[in-house]
């Protein structure tokens, strides 16, 4: 008998609100499922797909084929939730499920995945992914327009191209693996993979030998490195083989001594615990990127996470950067003042010396008063811009400027004809023959 011990741990994260994350530990069977969509959606989807991935494959053949049809049925019951009800259409969940199978008598595992969860194997201390994201950043490391490293960091990397639910018939990934003892495979969510380097994930794998306490310290230090998603991780220990490493080491002590590794017969000849890894997708069918044209009907968009709260937020952003231009433009245009323009008194319409790319612009050029006829106060004012709210009272301002000036005009005429009567001994005239 082949056995398993197995932890999980799963976390909402420190910035989401709900836990859309499920995850299923069970005797033969273990998987990580994470839900897209809002108003609770992405919690059902994930929640009822991992519900009928279990109850599918009990029911079923213990085979790779089996776990195939568990995840196929479990897509076509998200699929029927989210057409039942316009609040839950779009929903969706990855799955990525690990399950004890039985082939020709031998017990192996069965691996299957769809979406951006993922499975590592740790064997010998090295950890390697076996599945392969469904990701639009990972189509595009693996078109050659970006690098790992870039697709670690790219805004968009939570965007999945493949996801329960979403489709009618869903193409999904299998692989079958043969277990030996001292293996341990670790199912996680997004929200593990982003936060931590597939270096630290290993070196904490390799530290706590118990399943639990890995998977718990694994969401503990996700969640300490930012936690911005939900986390959720099973850790499944092969304990067990059923003698299959010590058969596989006397092999390959015998198949050494002799000097004939090539021709070693059965056994696996590369190193005591390695397993068989075969990907069965194309057992059952031509490989992935022969079948995708065959899905008839090209996809429209690949289906994209968060998308209303991205609109909502660019929304959002717009509505706030197009009042705040309109705010300053609004203040930058709304007001008037009078300044000096050419040596004549202006009307400028604006701020004085203008506000961000807000220029004044001059409505009105008055000839009266000049710049020359104002006291050297009323010039300073007028250099610096007096400003007033409206064109109406910017009139007022200047026609009040023009009275003030004329009448100190008139009041210099009187006081030159007072000077002259004076002298000619006239009677004084009145101010009003000095108005022009
Ligand atoms: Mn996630």
């Amino acid at each position: 008998m082949t056995q398993l011990n197995a932890g999980a741990a799963t976390d909402v994260g420190r910035v989401r609100q709900m836990n859309e994350d499920r995850f299923l530990v069970d005797e033969r069977i273990f998987a990580v499922a994470d839900g897209v969509g809002g108003h609770q959606a992405g919690e059902v989807a994930s929640q009822t797909s991992v519900e009928t991935l279990l109850r599918e494959f009990n029911e079923g053949e213990h085979t790779v084929e089996g776990l195939v049809a568990a995840a196929e049925a479990a897509n076509q019951a998200v699929w029927q939730l989210a057409q039942g009800s316009r609040e839950k259409r779009g929903m969706g969940t990855t799955l990525t499920a690990l399950a004890l199978i039985q082939t020709d008598g031998d017990e192996e595992l069965a691996l299957i995945n769809v979406g951006d969860s993922r499975a590592y194997l740790l064997q010998n201390g090295e950890m390697i992914q076996l599945t392969e994201d469904h990701s639009l950043v990972e189509e595009l490391v693996r078109d050659g327009k970006l690098t790992p490293a870039e697709a670690q960091v790219h805004p968009q990397r939570s965007i999945i191209t493949r996801a329960l639910g979403m489709e009618p018939v869903i193409q999904v990934d299998s692989w079958e693996i043969t277990p030996y003892a001292g293996n341990r495979f670790l199912l996680c969510s997004d929200g593990l993979t982003n936060e931590l380097s597939d270096e630290r994930i290993a070196s904490t794998l390799r530290q706590l030998a118990d399943p639990q306490e890995a998977a718990h310290d694994l969401v503990r230090q996700a969640r300490a490195a930012g936690g911005s998603d939900n986390i959720t991780v099973v850790v499944v220990d092969v304990v067990d083989d059923d003698d299959r490493s010590k058969q596989a080491s006397a092999a390959l002590a015998t198949s050494a001594t002799s000097g004939a590794t090539k021709s070693a017969p059965a056994a696996p000849t590369i190193a005591t615990a390695a397993p068989t890894i075969e990907q069965t997708g194309s057992r059952l069918a031509p490989a992935p990127e022969a079948r995708r044209p065959a899905l008839a009907p090209p996809r429209p968009e690949p289906p994209r996470r968060w998308t209303w709260r991205v609109v909502a937020f660019l929304f959002m952003v717009l509505a706030v950067l197009g009042f705040a231009v309109w705010a300053v433009a609004w203040y930058a245009r709304g007001a008037y003042y009078v300044g000096i323009d050419n040596e004549q008194v202006a009307i400028f319409r604006g701020r004085p010396g203008g506000l961000l790319w807000f220029d004044p612009t001059l409505v009105e050029r008055k000839q009266q008063p000049t710049g020359e006829e104002l006291l050297p106060a009323q010039r300073v004012e007028l250099d610096a811009g007096h400003e007033v709210k409206s064109k109406a009272a910017a009139d007022r301002y200047v026609n009040n400027l023009r009275q003030e000036v004329e009448a100190r005009r008139a009041t210099t005429t009187t006081t030159t004809s007072v000077t002259t009567t004076t002298t000619t001994t006239a009677p004084p005239t009145t101010t009003s023959t000095s108005r022009p």
